[in-house]
């Protein structure tokens, strides 16, 4: 294959699908709407804040294969920290309680028979519930095979997966749900280690791919939005970005790694995910007191996960659509008023802050919403679909956006 490979979207899906035909040697253009790479991926330097920032926190596990073989891909593996064991710490501000869930690394999960590992309020018998998880059908969701009256709910299961699919759990889909479960703490505690880019997201995912690609030759188009794409028979023809219209050759491929509601605008047909949901991001310019953990769960509030990077703390909410329309500074303040105990700081001293709202965050991982999800082929030869809303198994992750990628590309290097 001689042709040139078009890439459209500077997100993981494309960069994953780009620096991968450009490891094979393939000649890449990448198109990008945007005047930077990295979509929902993105750091930032805010002027308010006078700090660099990412759009959200992101939460990685040591389960992420594609992830972590894409870093190792641009030379950035060591990009993600985390502890050497599995160890997720949690305060319950409702009950001022806090500890540390301690799976042990082998696939016997034998840390529930032990009491200080598991989570305070729960017996070994509850945990044998995630059974039902696993076993579920594809059109059922985690509140109708998860017991949720219980210590382990509101502790355990409720932060740990209303983050990972970014969607009221009461809708979210159960099969999604497993999917994680299956992989992470289903696989043993070494699986679901915490990893996160302490550094930055551009500085561990965009930056080093967006160098590969040059150094390879490959040509990356910012602010190349796609308008329209054309089709002759069983090939697409050319695309059209305003004032320019690439022709493809008959050599010539292309994935679009676009996000879903671009997807149904501009590909004929198009079944795909079309309700999102919403996560926010409070950032806090304070310096971390050392004694923070790296990431803390936080139950019995409005905040989801504390993280305390060195010069700032930075709490998530997701699926948190109900508060779209609350003013910032609200929530930004009753944010501080649940983190700023935990990490020991002053309530009364309210760091400059800045609250990013992300509406359209990741699709809504429900079981309707899940069945809309298309297959990387599509009824034209040379054009392939990547992105996290395409069908990769996972809810809307980094992992299911590299690895969608990663497909792409894979059939895109096919004679
Ligand atoms: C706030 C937040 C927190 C998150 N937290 C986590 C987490 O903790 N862990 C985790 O694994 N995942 C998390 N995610 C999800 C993760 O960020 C996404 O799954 C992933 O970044 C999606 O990558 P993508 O390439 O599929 O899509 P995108 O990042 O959306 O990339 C698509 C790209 O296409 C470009 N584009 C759009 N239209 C066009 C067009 N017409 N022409 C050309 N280019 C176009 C866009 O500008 C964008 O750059 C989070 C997401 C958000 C928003």
């Amino acid at each position: 294959m001689s042709g040139v490979v078009h890439v459209i979207g500077a997100g993981l899906a494309g960069l994953a699908a780009a620096t991968r035909l450009a490891a094979e040697g393939r000649r890449v253009i990448v198109h990008e709407a945007a005047r930077m790479a990295g979509g929902r991926c993105r750091s930032y330097y805010d002027q308010q804040l006078g700090l660099t920032i990412d759009n959200g926190n992101h939460l990685l596990l040591a389960c992420n294969h594609a992830a972590i073989g894409y870093l190792a891909r641009i030379a950035s593996m060591d990009a993600l920290v985390g502890p050497q064991d599995c160890a997720f710490d949690f305060v319950d501000l409702a009950h001022d309680e806090r500890w540390t869930l301690r799976p042990n690394a082998g696939r016997l999960p034998w840390w529930i028979l032990a009491a200080s590992r598991r989570v305070p309020g729960t017996k070994a018998l509850d945990y044998l519930g995630g059974v039902r998880l696993l076993t579920a059908p594809a059109d059922a969701t985690v509140v109708s095979v998860l017991q949720s009256q219980s210590a382990l709910w509101e502790r355990m299961w409720k932060p740990v997966l209303v983050s990972a699919l970014n969607t009221p759990l009461d809708v979210a889909s159960a099969r999604l749900a497993a999917a994680v479960v299956r992989e992470s703490l289903g696989a043993g505690g070494a699986a679901a280690r915490p990893r996160v880019p302490a550094r930055g997201l551009g500085p561990a995912f965009i930056d080093p791919a967006l160098a590969f690609l040059s150094a390879r030759g490959a040509e990356i188009r910012f602010g190349a939005r796609l308008r329209g794409l054309r089709f002759l028979e069983d090939r697409l023809i050319s695309l059209d970005f305003g004032e320019e219209t690439v022709t493809l050759g008959s050599e010539d491929r292309a994935i679009f790694a676009a996000p879903a509601w671009s997807a149904l605008e501009l590909v004929p047909d198009m079944q795909a995910p079309t309700e999102h949901c919403a996560i926010f991001n409070a950032h806090f310019a304070v310096r971390s007191p050392e004694k923070t953990p790296l990431l803390t769960g936080v139950v019995g509030g409005m905040s989801e996960w504390l993280f305390a990077f060195p010069d700032r703390l930075s709490v998530t909410i997701s699926a948190a659509d109900a508060f779209i329309e609350a003013a910032p500074e609200d929530i930004g303040e009753r944010i501080w008023r649940e983190v700023a105990p935990i990490a020991g700081l002053d309530v009364a001293q309210v760091p400059p802050m800045r609250i990013v709202k992300e509406k359209r965050a990741t699709f809504a991982a429900t079981p309707m919403q899940d069945a809309l999800r298309p297959k990387a082929e599509t009824r034209w030869r040379n054009l392939w679909l990547a992105g996290d809303w395409t069908q990769t198994g996972l809810p809307a992750t980094i992992e299911g956006a590299i690895r969608s990628g990663e497909r792409a590309a894979e059939f895109a290097l096919r004679p």
